[in-house]
């Protein structure tokens, strides 16, 4: 059993919003977008491994400062797994010793607070008993989505994206759905927009979900702040027989 607690799950912020970060049991983050902020200082420490999505600031936003405020209660690096090119983004805008520390190096080379370890789409990492594999996606920077496997039940993830035939493809093959949670950006009239860069409208969810050969709880996430209660009405109007939730911060889920 896997246990999957929502951090943040807003494609925006202000007030009781966060941006995106699903904690795993105690010791793993999918993405660290402000959600991770509301861990406690015990809480961050227990992290042993963040996933990454991509490199969008409402996906990393806290990973610098959560690396430097465990880090030093942590006895072995925090292991960063990304794409070979969010990594390399992340080393050169990030953590370049300019806007952060170096923290693949820092404090001292032989036991720096971060580790970033590449992932590629199709690759699995096995912790503990727990498959987490990459998903593809398409979104306007190099992106994957993410399928967590307790051995029982799964639960997949889209990350950001548009929509992307390879991930509903790889979802045929998944025999244990439980939960399938997507991204629905932007409004169906802003159709261009999504296309442009990257996300999910209404109509490209009902697209993609009549792809689903089976059933799963279909959860939505990532919509624009202070557009929700307008998305999930046409998502309900173009999607409603899957019978699709509305995640908010908080929920939890057990597969
Ligand atoms: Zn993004
Ligand atoms: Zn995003």
């Amino acid at each position: 059993m896997m246990k999957l607690t929502i951090l943040g799950c807003s494609g925006g912020v202000g007030a009781d919003l966060r941006t995106t970060c699903l904690q795993l049991d105690d010791d793993i983050l999918i993405d660290c977008g402000t959600g991770a902020g509301d861990l406690d200082l015990e809480g961050m420490r227990k992290i042993d491994h963040v996933f990454l999505t991509h490199s969008h600031m409402d996906h990393i936003a806290m990973l610098p400062m959560l690396a430097d405020s465990a880090g030093s209660f942590r006895k072995i690096p925090l292991v960063v797994h990304a794409l070979p090119e969010t990594i390399a983004i992340l080393k050169t805008h990030v953590f370049n010793s300019l806007l952060w520390p170096d923290y693949t190096v820092q404090p001292a080379p032989e036991n720096p607070y971060i580790r970033f370890e590449a992932i590629r789409v199709g690759e699995t990492v096995f912790l503990d008993g727990r498959k987490i594999t990459a998903l593809p996606a398409l979104h306007s920077v190099p992106a994957l989505g993410y399928l967590f496997d307790s051995g029982e039940h799964s639960f997949a993830f889209s990350g950001d994206t548009t929509l992307c035939d390879a991930f509903w493809e790889m979802l045929k093959k998944v025999g244990n759905l439980r939960y399938l949670m997507m991204e629905a950006t932007f409004l169906k009239r802003n159709i261009e927009r999504a296309r442009i860069s990257g996300h999910m409208t209404p109509g490209l969810l009902s697209q993609g979900l009549a792809r689903l050969e089976y059933p799963a709880g279909i959860l939505i996430t990532h919509m624009e702040a202070g557009r929700n209660e307008e998305t999930m009405k046409e998502i309900r109007a173009s999607c409603g027989q899957y019978g699709p939730i509305e995640v908010r911060r908080g929920d939890v889920f057990d597969f």
